[in-house]
């Protein structure tokens, strides 16, 4: 297909009709572990399922394509790219990552570095002072994440970028929440994009998987033979459900990210809520860097309530189109509780200096009406700005209690 399409094409049609056997317009499935030698030296284009599968190559083109890279790897999962990615720095290289970056992250990197594999020093990137001092150190790799999770913090890639490569660094940037329809760091100067296809790629909430896409053609043939050598490779079916999911990648983005808009408005409106962090809101500090960077707000917000533990246990159990779930990006709306859920590992003190309190919300902004999705919010929320402010939780209580008694029935 011609490089000039656009990218909505490019996600629709990429690989479709391209079956030299059948003709089969939506890409065939290709199961086999193993691959037949058409003779004696003569290897075909794929031998083995680890070290190569025609469904992964499909999703890496395309997907290359749309984030404006050269080559990409599929990967099992998001944290198998990180991995692989942090595979690429030399024994106790230095690699600096955003303070309030993705939980397994920071994780993988502290167990790499408590082993001396790594060298790491964990900055707020909007602090361009401590970021020189820590790049002036010698810095192999940088770790850009935005919007951040759970804050949706934005980090102007651009600017940070240039300010690492000056310093010899290599940028990596994990596009997990955007996607390529909303946001393309390599254009804004990264090496690297990383993705956790488990979120807004596949989009469906039923493939875990990842990819580690490069602006340059040797890196991605480096990098894909390295995750040959660790079998990190990920499935053929995980990446024949991913292409598919991607086809509607442009069009979802859209529609959730315009509902997602309007929950916010809703939200920052409501007298329960102290505070809604959504880059969509001009009121939200990346406001302008995100309009700037990205070509639309995304689908994730969180927001903070005006009361403590009861109300947001309260207010969570109420919900009835959201589901309290872990992950996003999916075509159902999910809310979680950082605190307890995906940043429970984390620890309060932590937390606390990177300003997740008890009383922060996350919400995923599926397919849902936008309607259904803010009454459901406004009836969870809605006792607790009508009662009088000290018998709030016990009015939330009692209705859950009726709301309960009712399903029942
Ligand atoms: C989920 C996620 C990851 C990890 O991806 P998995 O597919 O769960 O391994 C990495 N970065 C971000 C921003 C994520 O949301």
């Amino acid at each position: 297909m011609a490089e000039t399409l656009k990218p909505e094409t490019v996600a629709a049609a990429h690989g479709v009709a391209s079956d030299s056997a059948f003709g089969a317009v939506s890409p065939p499935l290709h199961l086999s572990t193993t691959f037949a030698f058409e003779g004696y030296e003569q290897a075909r284009a794929y031998d083995y399922g680890r070290a190569g599968n025609p469904n992964r190559t499909m999703l890496a083109e395309a997907l290359a394509r749309l984030e404006g890279g050269a080559g990409a790897v599929i990967t099992c999962s998001g944290m198998a790219a990180i991995d692989l990615l942090v595979s690429t720095v030399s024994p106790s290289g230095r690699i600096v990552a955003p303070h309030d970056c993705y939980g397994g992250t920071l994780r993988l990197l502290k167990a790499r570095a408590a082993k001396a594999q790594i060298e790491l020093a964990i900055v707020d990137l909007n602090n361009s002072d401590n970021l020189d001092v820590e790049l002036q150190a010698g810095t192999e790799l940088l770790l850009i994440e935005t919007p951040s999770n759970p804050l949706m913090r934005i980090v102007d890639v651009a600017a940070v970028a240039q300010r690492a490569k000056a310093a010899g660094a290599k940028v990596a940037v994990d596009n997990t929440f955007l996607s390529p329809a909303l946001q393309r760091p390599i254009a804004l100067g990264a090496d690297y994009v990383i993705h956790s296809t488990t979120k807004y790629l596949n989009g469906h909430s039923d493939v875990i998987g990842g990819a580690l896409v490069t602006a340059d053609a040797e890196d991605a043939a480096s990098l894909g033979a390295w995750a040959n050598v660790v079998g990190t490779t990920g499935s053929p079916f995980d990446a024949w459900l991913t292409l598919r999911g991607m086809r509607t990648l442009f069009a979802r983005m859209e529609r959730q990210q315009a509902t997602a808009a309007r929950v916010a408005q809703f939200l920052a409106e409501h007298d329960a809520v102290q505070r809604v962090h959504y880059p969509g809101l001009a009121t939200h500090p990346g406001h302008a860097v995100a309009a700037r960077q990205q070509s639309g707000f995304g689908a994730m917000l969180s927001f903070e309530f005006d009361g403590g533990t009861p109300i947001v246990k309260s207010f969570l159990e109420a919900l009835q189109v959201f589901t309290l779930a872990e992950s996003l990006g999916g075509v159902e709306s999910l809310a979680a509780h950082p605190a307890t859920m995906t940043h429970a590992d984390m620890g309060a003190d932590a937390r606390r200096v990177a300003g997740i309190g008890d009383n922060l919300i996350r919400l995923s902004i599926g397919l849902e009406h936008a309607d259904d999705l803010i009454d459901d919010l406004s009836r969870a929320l809605g006792p607790v700005s009508e009662a009088a402010p000290l018998c709030r939780y016990e009015e939330l209580a009692r209705r859950e209690n009726e709301r309960r008694q009712d399903s029942r029935t």
